[in-house]
């Protein structure tokens, strides 16, 4: 049984544009995979696929199974699938902006149904971006990218996920903060045991810490390896990792 698995998954917008067209991939629990691909390839309609946050009602439409530790979750409403242990840090930090990074955690605190308490998950958090730790009294929306990038990133842990996915969380980040925050993911994932999910443009960061990569091009996995096996690629190499 696998941890996480799509099997053959299709969909469309309008009812009719296919976004993904027979996507199948599997995340072994405690591993590190990233899916990789162009702007537009079907990257964060996969992982909405996955914490469910299509919406039939505006004609966005799924085939295809999704399995997660063996239990089809394709019906199941967002909220229950956190429950599960899924969470999904979407593209482009959503956070509360005018509320304190303390206050972002703490509305993202499941409260009753929450295994730990809210301070002990907030000290787990600080403890990995000790950066917000120094900012937890101000305004979030003072933070710098990288700073509000770890603050989703911290507000996902504190739903105690099995398994996180994280949509571009490069994005209009430094190379030097790129690295930073890709060596604190793998940290929750090695420390943890959080299963990660990354969606990267960035080839390059993304090869480099992953354990397992997927490459989608037009709605269709057209490549799946060890990162090692992908990075030796000539293909990936000329075109998604700059010839070099
Ligand atoms: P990006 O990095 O730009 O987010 P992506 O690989 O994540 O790219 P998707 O956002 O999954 O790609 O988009 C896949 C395809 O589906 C694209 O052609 C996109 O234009 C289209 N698409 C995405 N969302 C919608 C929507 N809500 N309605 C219609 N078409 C959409």
């Amino acid at each position: 049984m696998s941890f996480l698995s799509l099997n053959n998954v299709e969909v469309a917008y309008d009812k009719v544009f296919l976004a993904i067209k027979g996507v199948s991939l599997t995340v072994e629990e405690g591993s590190m995979v990233a899916l990789l691909g162009a702007n537009g390839a079907g990257k964060s309609t996969t992982l909405k696929t996955i914490s469910g946050l299509l919406a039939p009602e505006r004609g966005e439409v799924r085939r295809g199974q999704v399995l997660f530790r063996g239990q089809d979750i394709g019906q199941l409403a967002p909220p229950e699938r956190v429950r599960m242990g899924l969470v999904h840090v979407m593209e482009g930090r959503r956070i509360f902006e005018h509320l304190t990074p303390d206050d972002n955690l703490l509305a993202a605190y499941p409260g009753r149904s929450a295994k730990s308490s809210f301070s002990q998950l907030r000290e787990q958090a600080y403890a990995y971006f000790p950066r917000l730790a120094e900012r937890s009294k101000s305004k979030a929306g003072y933070l710098s990218g990288g700073e509000q990038q770890m603050l989703a990133i911290a507000r996902a842990l504190m739903t105690e996920p099995r398994l996180i996915m994280l949509d571009e969380p490069s994005l209009g980040l430094a190379p030097v903060l790129v690295k930073e925050i890709f060596t604190i993911i793998r940290e929750i994932n090695r420390k943890h045991g959080v299963s990660v999910l990354l969606v990267e443009q960035n080839a390059r960061a993304a090869l480099d810490v992953a354990d397992h990569a997927y490459l989608i091009e037009n709605g269709n996995i057209v490549m799946s390896g060890t990162t090692e096996e992908l990075k030796r690629n000539p293909d990936i190499q000329e075109f998604y990792l700059g010839g070099g």
